[in-house]
């Protein structure tokens, strides 16, 4: 059986992901990585990435990812794709039980499952998703100048959306559910200080308007009386959350109250030693691809380090 065990094995392909087998791969240490459903992370549905460094022109998302996973195969990264479906951590090595059945076993496993914004489901968002409709501000603002725009949401993440998308739009209103953001008070505050924001309380999105190719205004509901409004817009942004991919770890790493892994601090070393988590699964304040790209880097190093402490 120790034949068969890998020093490390990294679960998912984002940004994270893939630089933690860019350099687990130069180390030497043939990481195996399980590409999971959605190869490539959420980059894979990002258009143009104009703030990634060394790309003075721009990237597209899906060139981007194939980028960092041609890079890791260079470096003798083995890719598996297929989804894990249990993990057990309880044991050393660590064991990884994949869709099929198969059980894969490793002395480290790095985390980079990352996170998916959360959307409402409605069709027609569906339908605009990359034509006037978002979920993030800080990837697609700039394409919103001098423009209308619409927030959805009422927690710290719609505050900052909202007060970032001011530096691009003319307008940016806020639309929350119900009568009383949850949003910290210094956020509600900045937000309510500035003259670009107005709030919409007590008021769901029915319908996304559009005329085929791009977002043209909004229709909401409110829901105490049940009427109906149209707004003219050139933009929708959902921030009504994002949810981290790390079901699979409950109850045997410490997660915190919105379901993200915690990691140590200037670590990602997690509350079981072996495992590191690095990118959206473990971060709700950056998100950012660079900073995924960071913390991959790091979990690789900590990886490795641990490694080194094993033999
Ligand atoms: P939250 O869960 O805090 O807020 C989500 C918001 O979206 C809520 O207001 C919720 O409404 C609303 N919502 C959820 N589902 C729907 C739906 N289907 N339709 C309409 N509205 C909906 O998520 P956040 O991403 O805002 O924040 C998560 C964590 O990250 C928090 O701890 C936050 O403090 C932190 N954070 C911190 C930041 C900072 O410090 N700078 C920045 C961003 C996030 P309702 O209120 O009715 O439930």
């Amino acid at each position: 059986m120790e034949s068969n065990v890998r020093d490390v094995i990294i679960m998912g392909t984002g940004p994270g992901g893939y630089t933690a087998a860019i350099y687990m791969g130069r180390a030497n240490l043939k990481p195996l990585v399980v590409e999971g459903y959605q190869p490539g992370g959420q980059l894979m549905i990002t258009t143009e990435i104009e703030n990634f460094p060394g790309f003075p022109e721009g990237i597209r998302g899906p060139e981007l990812m194939a980028k960092m996973r041609q890079q890791a195969a260079k470096f003798d990264a083995e890719f598996l794709s297929g989804s894990v479906t249990e993990v057990d951590l309880s044991r050393s090595p660590f064991c990884i039980t994949l869709e099929d059945g198969r059980e894969l076993f490793t002395r480290s496993l790095i985390v980079a499952t990352g996170a998916n914004a959360k959307w409402l489901g409605i069709e027609s968002e569906e339908r605009y998703r990359g034509k006037g409709v978002s979920a993030c501000a800080t990837c697609d603002g700039f394409f919103f100048r001098d423009s209308k725009v619409f927030v959805v949401g009422g927690g710290d993440t719609a505050m900052e959306e909202a007060l970032y998308l001011t530096k691009f739009a003319s307008h940016v209103t806020l639309v929350h559910r119900r009568e009383e953001f949850r949003s910290s008070k210094i956020m509600s505050l900045r937000a309510s200080k500035n003259p670009k924001i107005s709030t919409m309380l007590n008021e769901v999105v029915d319908e996304i308007l559009g005329d085929g190719f791009k977002v043209t205004g909004i229709r909401l509901k409110n829901v105490q009386t049940g009427e109906l409004s149209e707004h003219p817009c050139d933009g929708v942004f959902m921030a009504i959350g994002h949810a981290p991919n790390a079901e699979l770890f409950r109850g045997q790493l410490d997660i915190d109250d919105y379901g993200y892994i915690i990691t140590k601090k200037t670590s990602t070393e997690t509350s079981v030693p072996g495992v590191f988590a690095c990118g959206d699964v473990q971060d709700y304040v950056y998100r950012q691809a660079v900073t995924a790209v960071g913390t991959g880097c790091m979990a690789a190093v900590d990886a490795e380090r641990f490694l080194e402490s094993i033999r």
